[in-house]
């Protein structure tokens, strides 16, 4: 009688923080998923895109400051997801930041992109992600001019221009 009163709280406390942890995860999922409607797998990604694509974006991977096709672009339009081609930017917005990246102070719309905390490297950033495929795009920091304050600090490989 002990013996099965021992097992079934065993059973219980197991039950408990799996349950936990499955909780944990879906909610971060449920997150995701919410305006996330572009499911791709990353071996689908990697077979659709170009390999430094694909590495900075489902890799999270970083361009070097001043390589990137679009640091010093200038051009009136707007600036795609390079995965699932949502629109995320517009030429309006971008500003000469000095980083090598092409920086922007304002998304599109708030719902073109997601923000996730990113504590890797030792630092507490946010990372800038798109809201329709979750692929990386870079991150956003407080030091951006008016009238948002703010610097989407964007790789140009996540980027596609297209000219309005
Ligand atoms: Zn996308």
């Amino acid at each position: 009688m002990l013996k099965q009163k021992i097992l079934s709280m065993l059973i219980a406390a197991c039950l408990a923080s799996t349950g936990c942890a499955r909780t944990q995860g879906r909610d971060k999922e449920s997150a995701k998923e919410k305006k996330q409607t572009v499911m791709k797998s990353k071996e689908e990604w990697k077979q659709e895109l170009d390999p430094e694509v694909y590495h900075i974006m489902w890799e999270g991977g970083t361009e070097r400051a001043f390589t990137g096709k679009y640091w010093s672009h200038k051009g009136d339009g707007l600036y795609l997801c390079a995965s699932c081609k949502a629109p995320l930017f517009d030429s309006k917005t971008k500003f000469k930041s000095g980083s090598g990246w092409p920086s922007f102070w304002q998304p599109i719309d708030s719902n073109a992109i997601d923000l996730i905390l990113d504590k890797s490297f030792g630092m507490i950033r946010e990372e800038v992600v798109c809201a329709k495929c979750g692929g990386h795009l870079g991150h956003v920091f407080n030091d951006g001019p008016e009238p948002t304050g703010l610097r989407y600090c964007i790789n140009s490989a996540s980027l596609e221009f297209k000219s309005r």
